[in-house]
């Protein structure tokens, strides 16, 4: 495998970004993620904080921390993985994180890997989507993309400017991408609108690395905030409601043993190249 450490936007294209790892180097791994072309990207997307607008290269290690952050994403930023991989993970890298459905990281032959069943429906849903799951169930896993949701936060990538919920789409049979990004383009910056300083956050147990609680974003017009609480089975569904970042993710595999249907088999990620969801 060839890894190149980009010091320009062309440098990019036909490859598979890479900023911490914190995502890729597992699923690559695994055999999940493939690819002949790593590119580093640490060298052409932007870091830091100035007012309002975030580099996607940022780690969240830097943003729990800084005054600058509206409180609500900075506790989203606290609250996710460990010390080590908040010290590696990018903001960017995090809105664009996989599912963490046990099924598709075993590598079942579901939907998202391709195949014609989903069997967390059939199977253990109990951590999925709550609502639009009838394709597939899994749910965003970004707790930063809830608050940002909240936030109103909108993005600037190497092609084009976007609010963040149109980063986001859900799967289809003809195809089963779950973000809006062409192959090689790259979120640069995060934009936060003026005033979502006063954004505020009810704190909540929560044992950050293992994922046991979920996570919800609401906004007023005078404040954001980001809530957490326990996992609704799916099968409740809001039609006026897309699936979003935050609507999943509680954790309890490692505590319950799991019930699989049926024996795992190998498959290839169908979507882009360049990347999973
Ligand atoms: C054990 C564990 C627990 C975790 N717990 C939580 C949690 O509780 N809450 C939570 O929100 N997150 C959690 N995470 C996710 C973690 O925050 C992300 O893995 C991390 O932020 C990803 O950032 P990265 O820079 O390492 O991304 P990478 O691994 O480098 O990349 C991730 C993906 O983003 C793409 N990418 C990276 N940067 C860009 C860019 N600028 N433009 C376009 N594409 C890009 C890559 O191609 C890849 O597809 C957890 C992760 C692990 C491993
Ligand atoms: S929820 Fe999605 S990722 Fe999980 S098994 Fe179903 S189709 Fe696959």
């Amino acid at each position: 495998m060839e890894l190149v450490r980009a010091t320009s936007l062309d440098q990019v294209d036909g490859g598979l970004a890479i900023h911490g790892g914190t995502e890729v180097v597992p699923l690559l791994r695994d055999g999940i993620l493939q690819t002949d072309r790593l590119v580093d990207v640490r060298g052409v997307v932007p870091h830091g904080v100035n007012g309002g607008t975030i580099g996607a290269g940022t780690t969240l290690a830097e943003l729990e921390v800084n005054a600058q952050i509206p409180e609500a994403l900075r506790e989203a930023c606290r609250l996710a993985a460990s010390p080590q991989l908040r010290n590696m993970g990018s903001i960017g890298g995090n809105l664009l994180q996989s599912t963490r459905c046990w099924y598709w990281r075993l590598q079942y032959p579901c939907r998202l890997h391709g195949g014609d069943r989903c069997h967390a429906q059939e199977g253990e849903h109990r951590e999925h989507a709550i609502f639009a799951n009838d394709f597939c169930a899994s749910a965003h896993p970004s707790d930063v993309a809830a608050a940002l949701l909240a936030l109103g936060a909108q993005l600037h990538t190497t092609q084009r400017e976007l609010a963040l919920d149109e980063l986001y789409r859900l799967p289809t049979e003809d195809d089963r991408d779950l973000i809006t990004l062409a192959p090689g383009e790259l979120i640069l910056e995060l934009e936060l609108p003026p005033g979502s300083s006063s954004s505020s956050y009810p704190r909540s147990r929560r044992a950050s690395t293992s994922r046991r609680w979920t996570g919800s974003a609401g906004r007023s017009p005078r404040s954001a905030s980001l809530q957490r609480g326990r996992a609704a089975r799916p099968g409740s569904r809001s039609p006026e409601s897309p699936r979003s970042p935050g609507c999943s993710t509680a954790r309890r595999a490692s505590r319950r043993r799991l019930r699989f249907p049926e024996q795992p088999g190998r498959s290839t990620w169908p979507g882009r190249s360049s990347g999973g969801p």
